[in-house]
């Protein structure tokens, strides 16, 4: 769940009842609701119409309206809407008419406790969103258009684009897990979508994250397509998810959580298959448990089947911090390209967890002056520089960059705007947009986070001559690495920190020539040219292997 309060409309006539409710659902902290209440039909449709309310507990007996006409015309007003029905003991039956005919749930009056009314109200909610959402989500849409603009521009094959569109499997998982109060056990969604099972195993990351859906992760793993693709990888993108706030959960319902995720998808993973890696919200841990959960059921250790895994379990040096350091090798190219000395330049970094404290610190040893980074708590900022140590130190004292002493607070969206050399978003998708794309003051856009510009903000940084590194080659050291972790663990070999740098700097300055020629070529920005270089490489092998049956 998203919001952090969210507004219940009570339809009850009895004055005891609804008090009792909004005693209840007034004392949750996590959701926290503000509560209405109206004890007519007419003024609970009246108040629908004003909007904003995000779920609706029914009384089906009410003066003006009785059994289940009282829920079909509150429906007809508010069909989006999640709606609980409150039941009486003998009406049971006509309640699970009523959930026949579209609402979520339904709860017994004389039976309703605070958790069991809490918990349904919130997975009517997400179970709605999930619903309109599902494919609906603004990550699909915009991976879609970019792909779509490649495409065009390329002349690809019509039958391979309208293949790319969406992804060639994908598997929805609802799942339970239990909570540290034995009582208590959670259901979640989890999603593993895999994109194209045309070039060998798929690849990608998991996200535990509350915004993720189907279209989010499928999203993800289109882009990791045309990164494997990018990149000459021998992958097609997947990616997985779970819809969490992994913030909320105690290590060991983490761990319980990811073992039974991982059972969930066992299906359809394996080193030959489909493997999964860190991504937001998860990390050489969560892989760990994967890993052992996987192996479980063969009966012996496979640890080829998920990179990003600790080094004592056959993860590869370089693996946790390979996105960041790929990043900073692309800045340096970048750098090279635009004529910018590294030397004294400045930068600023969205999002201090993986991606974004590793380019940060990488950026400092190339001798670049962070003057500020942010996290979900917000941004620190020092014109001067930020002593990374101490802000690390913070981090691992506080889990979050908020109280940092040696900075001046400042919002995320005031950090975007920062005159800077190089900007690194590596948090969130969709940070810049149409609204701020012509208020961005960098001279190169390094991005380590999927998807943060819109299509719209691309234009608007092309004219303004900001020299943007595109995600799926700007982020790409991460599956990189994973490809050499990979190739290590099936040949049982370790190669040493200095070859792995070594290689993936080779690898992203090999790409980033291939995409910058390609952009002057075909006269195209870099994400285009990136795009079509992915896109290139996937088309020529569908053509090649050709069509079943
Ligand atoms: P992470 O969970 O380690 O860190 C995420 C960071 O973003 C945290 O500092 C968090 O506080 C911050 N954050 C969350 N919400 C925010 C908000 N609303 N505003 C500002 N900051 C916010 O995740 P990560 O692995 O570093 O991934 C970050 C991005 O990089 C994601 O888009 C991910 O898909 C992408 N990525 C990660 C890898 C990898 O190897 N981990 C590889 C490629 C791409």
């Amino acid at each position: 769940m998203t919001d952090d309060r969210l507004t219940v409309l009570v339809v009850e006539d009895n004055p005891v009842q609804a008090r009792l409710i909004q005693g209840l659902l007034e004392r949750s902290a996590a959701p926290s609701f503000q509560v209405e209440l109206t004890d007519t039909l007419a003024q609970g449709i009246r108040r629908m119409e004003e909007g904003g309310v995000d779920a609706v507990l029914l009384d089906l007996m009410l003066p003006d309206s009785e059994e289940l006409e009282t829920f079909s015309r509150f429906h007809a007003h508010a069909d989006e809407t999640p709606v609980v029905i409150l039941s009486g003991l003998d009406d049971m039956a006509l309640a699970a008419r009523a959930v026949e005919g579209g609402a979520q749930d339904y709860l017994v009056k004389d039976r309703i406790e605070g958790p069991a009314l809490v918990r349904s109200l919130r997975y009517a909610i997400d179970r709605a969103r999930a619903r309109s959402a599902e494919w609906h989500s603004p990550m699909l849409r915009l991976a879609q258009q970019q792909f779509l603009k490649a495409a065009q521009l390329m002349g690809l094959d019509d039958n391979i684009r309208q293949r790319l569109l969406f992804p060639e499997r994908t598997l929805l998982v609802s799942f339970p897990f239990r909570r540290d109060d034995r009582a208590e056990v959670e259901t979640v969604f989890g999603y593993r979508v895999q994109h194209v099972l045309t070039m060998g195993p798929t690849k990608g990351g998991i996200r535990y994250h509350p915004g993720v859906n189907l279209g989010e992760v499928s999203a993800l793993a289109m882009w990791m397509t045309w990164k494997c693709g990018l990149m000459h990888l021998p992958f097609g993108g997947a990616k997985g998810g779970v819809r969490v706030d992994p913030t909320a959960l105690s290590r060991s319902e983490l761990q319980r959580l990811t073992r039974r995720y991982t059972s969930e998808i066992f299906p359809i993973i394996g080193p030959e298959r489909d493997i999964p890696a860190p991504d937001m919200g998860t990390n050489e841990q969560v892989m760990a448990w994967l890993m052992d959960t996987y192996s479980q059921q063969h009966g012996h250790a496979v640890p080829t089947v998920v990179t990003g895994k600790p080094v004592v379990l056959g993860g590869s040096l370089g693996r946790k911090e390979a996105t960041g350091r790929g990043l900073v090798y692309l800045v340096e190219e970048a750098a090279r390209t635009v004529g910018l000395d590294l030397e004294g330049a400045t930068a600023v970094v969205q999002g201090f967890g993986n991606v974004g404290s590793h380019a940060a610190r990488f950026l400092a040893e190339d001798g670049v002056k962070v003057v500020a980074v942010s996290d979900v708590s917000g941004g620190i900022h020092n014109d001067r520089g930020l002593d990374l140590e101490a802000v690390e130190a913070h981090v691992r004292e506080n889990r979050v960059l908020q109280g940092f002493p040696e900075a001046d607070p400042i919002t995320n969206r005031e950090l975007l705007e920062l005159p800077c050399d190089v900007l690194a978003p590596c948090a969130l998708q969709s940070q810049i947009t149409a609204e701020n794309a012509s208020r961005i003051r960098c001279r190169i856009l390094a991005e380590g986070a999927n998807g943060p510009t819109t299509l719209e903000a691309d234009d608007i940084l092309t004219e303004e001559g900001v020299f943007v590194l595109p995600d799926i080659l700007a982020n790409a050291g991460g599956v990189t690495v994973s490809y050499f972790e990979w190739v290590q663990g099936t040949q049982n070999y370790m190669w040493t920190l200095e070859q792995i740098n070594e290689r993936l700097r080779q690898a992203v300055a090999a790409a980033f020539r291939r995409v910058h020629a390609r952009s002057e070529r075909e006269e195209v920005d870099m994400r285009t040219a990136a795009l079509m270089e992915g896109a290139a490489r996937v088309s020529e092998a569908k053509l090649s292997r050709g069509l079943f049956p």
